[in-house]
């Protein structure tokens, strides 16, 4: 087995220099950066293998269609899925989320009903129930953080009623990094017959997910930030639940027989996979799940813990920073704002130093209205970060703020 301080070897992209600087990459909360196994992959599959999945008989479909498959087991396998079936390509957590919100919408969501999410939820998982609850009469309600960035567990058990019908909520924050007790939040819904969709997003790709133990009904997550392509996610629901719901888009593939008068649809999990799919970036996430695989999540999870916890150690001693989202279970992820100074231009004089960090909204502006920024500056981190990483930021943070008081 490879060890994780050896990882960063594979990320081609982690040699590179910026502004002359050794590139210090603290992103991956937006994307994660690829190992050379991912791009080898696609490019093997483009370049030796190509082929259309499902539609043909000769010798390149056919093998196609069978590592296309095989890579639908492998995910199965990777969250705990009980059936292959259960597993659906999308094209990323956005639209995985706006599929169940309109097919689940469509079947189960009537005038009157309630969905719940909560306050440090990702536009990706606002918006969509914003519109079904419009066009479906509901109501969206909305579990409140208390300063730490915590969810109030008592007011949602307050907010869970019997119009309750789905609960969509962050496994873990890409705003603010709180880890959520999705396990206890689901138990709570399923007593009063809500199902529950958790956005793993930023949990898949930094720990061990077990959708059976989490009795999750859907789960979702996005190739590109478990170190594969983009253009690929993953929608995991429960077989009996995407039996029960209709397909979210029509076309090739979703059918099993089409005429004028009737189409029927087809047999899971095609039902939920209208066109010809991303082929090649099934195959990469492939790759991506055995690479992710082989260091072990286990210690990809704590190899991350200890550099949250180093870099937050360095940070607090910084006096003019002020960390955003200080939960005590949190992924690797660090929001914080700087007096006196605008998370933009931290930015940019940290780019010119090499460090590529995330500033602005993150796309949870209620996240940011609830602690009274606008903005912050977000420190996230891979498998593929260390000490040396962190110790540069800090020091180049420093820099930048002195410059800028
Ligand atoms: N939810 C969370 C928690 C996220 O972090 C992200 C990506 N930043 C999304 C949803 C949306 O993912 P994508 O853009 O890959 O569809």
């Amino acid at each position: 087995m490879q060890s994780i301080e050896k990882a960063r070897d594979d990320f081609p992209m982690l040699k590179k220099t910026m502004h002359g600087k050794p590139l210090v990459y603290l992103d991956t909360a937006a994307t994660a950066q690829k190992p050379q196994v991912v791009i080898d992959a696609i490019n093997d599959f483009y370049e030796k293998r190509y082929g259309t999945v499902h539609r043909a008989v000769y010798e390149l479909a056919v093998h196609s269609t069978h590592e296309y498959q095989e890579v639908r087991k492998k995910i199965a396998a990777f969250l705990h899925a009980t059936k292959t079936e259960e597993i659906i390509f999308t094209r990323g957590t956005t639209e995985s989320i706006n599929l169940v919100a309109y097919s689940f919408g469509k079947a189960f969501i009537k005038l009157g009903d309630e969905v719940i999410i909560s306050e440090i939820e990702h536009h990706s998982n606002i918006v969509p129930w914003q519109m079904m609850c419009e066009d479906r009469g509901a109501k969206l309600r909305i579990i409140p953080v208390n300063d730490n960035g915590v969810l109030k567990i008592e007011e949602y058990a307050k907010l869970l009623n019997s119009k309750t019908k789905l609960v969509s909520i962050g496994h873990i924050s890409n705003s603010i990094g709180t880890q959520n007790p999705v396990k206890e939040m689901i138990a709570m819904a399923h007593k009063v017959g809500a199902k529950v969709l958790v956005d793993g997003a930023q949990a898949a790709p930094h720990l061990a997910v077990d959708v059976q133990d989490l009795d999750a009904d859907f789960y979702v997550f996005s190739g590109h930030k478990l170190y594969g392509p983009t253009g690929i996610g993953i929608l995991y629901g429960k077989e009996s639940l995407l039996d029960a719901i209709p397909p979210y888009q029509g076309g090739g593939d979703m059918i099993e027989s089409v005429s004028f008068d009737k189409t029927s649809y087809n047999v899971l999990p095609l039902k939920f996979e209208a066109g010809t799919p991303m082929i090649a970036e099934v195959i990469g996430l492939g790759a991506a799940i055995d690479y992710v695989n082989q260091l072990g999540l286990e210690n990809i999870h704590a190899w991350e813990h200890e550099l949250l916890v180093y870099a937050t150690e360095q940070l607090k001693t910084i006096p003019e920073v002020h960390i955003i989202g200080t939960a005590p279970k949190k992924g690797a992820i660090i929001s914080f704002k700087v007096d006196g100074v605008h998370p933009l231009d931290i930015g940019t004089m940290l780019d010119l130093r090499g460090i590529a960090m995330r500033t602005g909204h993150h796309c949870a502006q209620p996240t940011m209205k609830r602690f009274g920024v606008e903005a912050t500056a977000r420190a996230s981190f891979g498998l593929y970060n260390n000490t040396e990483d962190v110790d540069r930021f800090i020091a180049a943070l420093k820099q930048v703020i002195k410059l800028l008081k």
